[in-house]
């Protein structure tokens, strides 16, 4: 495989128990070439505006996170920088071999089974995909992922125990950085979930991170 050596980067998390099973970190990358009506995302959707990280500084900080599992791709569109991640998550087994990988994508399975090889580099490192496109009329507090078109797939055994587990939302979390500010993560359980939740918080004073976010 042809390792490319960086990612664009949006945001990173060290530790969140609503996107995955167990606690994960995440990242969330930068761009995505998709337009879903209602991405509560859209700071993520342009190719610009990133920050790029190194692929061995990215693995390097998630082998050294303590009381995790696995890490949770998101986006943005993680396999539009399926390589990357392919060549992050080799990096990372080789010192963790134990480490899962869970990834959303707004492409089906079946289209990414059949797309360019390092999209399919990708999936088959992957424990567990969330796919398809976000449908606002379809959002139901779905665990993990937000509208009901899109579906849970356990690629490896490692997670095949959810899909006989309740699926209802596993809610959002909201953290405090270093610097103070506020920013959350999570599938919101209803449409308008993120508009509210600002105006909630500006009213008692606190503001969110502009890149605060969730998954589709
Ligand atoms: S919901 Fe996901 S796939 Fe759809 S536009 Fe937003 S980031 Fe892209």
């Amino acid at each position: 495989m042809t390792e490319v050596a960086a990612l664009s980067v949006a945001r990173t998390l060290d530790r969140c128990t609503v996107l995955g099973p167990g606690a994960r970190a995440v990242i969330w990358v930068q761009g995505c070439p998709l337009r879903c009506r209602g991405c509560v995302a859209a700071e993520t959707l342009p190719f610009e505006g990133g920050t790029t990280h190194e692929v061995s500084e990215l693995a390097d900080w998630l082998c050294e996170l303590p009381g995790i599992e696995g890490v949770t791709l998101s986006g943005g569109e993680p396999f539009a920088q399926a390589s990357a991640l392919a060549a992050l998550l080799d990096h990372v087994r080789s010192r963790r071999p134990e480490f899962t990988a869970m990834a959303y994508s707004g492409f089906r399975y079946e289209t990414l089974r059949r797309g360019e090889w390092d999209r399919r580099a990708l999936l088959r490192r992957l424990d567990l995909l969330v796919d398809g496109p976000y449908v606002a009329s379809a959002q139901h507090g779905l665990r993990w992922r937000g509208s009901a078109n899109q579906r849970v797939i356990a690629l490896t055994d490692r997670y095949a125990h959810v899909a006989t587990e309740p699926d209802r939302s596993a809610g959002v979390e909201v953290s405090m950085e270093a610097d103070g500010s506020l920013s959350w993560a999570g599938v919101p359980p209803t449409p308008g979930f993120r508009e509210g939740l600002e105006e909630r918080l500006a009213a008692r004073g606190f503001v969110l991170r502009a890149e605060a976010r969730r998954e589709a």
